[in-house]
């Protein structure tokens, strides 16, 4: 099984694709704030924009989660703490006045890239 928290991904790296291409510049696997919750896996420093790209099977995707047969009891327990790390997480960054955005692997890159555009050039600070 791999790590609960993968880095480069392959929607994750689309998605930084996507970014770049449209000259945003941001930093990857970046500790946003001292805490090991704050480690976003894109954060757009200046405009204090942490992006979060969350596996669908760790955590706990509405669409595409599946319960292994076996262990079921501690897998959907293993989810479950996984997913309250991630709230604990966006609350944690929210707190010091990120702005927290969480994609789940299965969006469209092009989508997410929109959103995430017009977040981080519409700097109302
Ligand atoms: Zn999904």
């Amino acid at each position: 099984m791999r790590a609960v928290r993968t880095h480069g991904t392959a929607p994750e790296l689309d998605l930084r694709r996507e970014l770049h291409r449209r000259g945003l510049r941001y930093r990857v696997n970046h500790r946003a704030i001292e805490s090991s919750r704050g480690r976003a896996d894109i954060a757009f420093t200046r405009a204090k924009v942490a992006i979060f790209v969350d596996g669908c099977f760790w955590h706990g995707c509405p669409q595409h989660a599946t319960t292994p047969a076996s262990n079921t009891d501690w897998w959907v327990a293993k989810i479950r703490e996984n997913q309250e790390r991630d709230q604990r997480a966006t609350g944690a960054l929210a707190a010091e006045g990120w702005r927290v955005v969480r994609v789940w692997e299965h969006d469209d890159p092009v989508v997410t890239a929109n959103m995430i555009e017009r977040l981080v050039r519409s700097d109302h600070r």
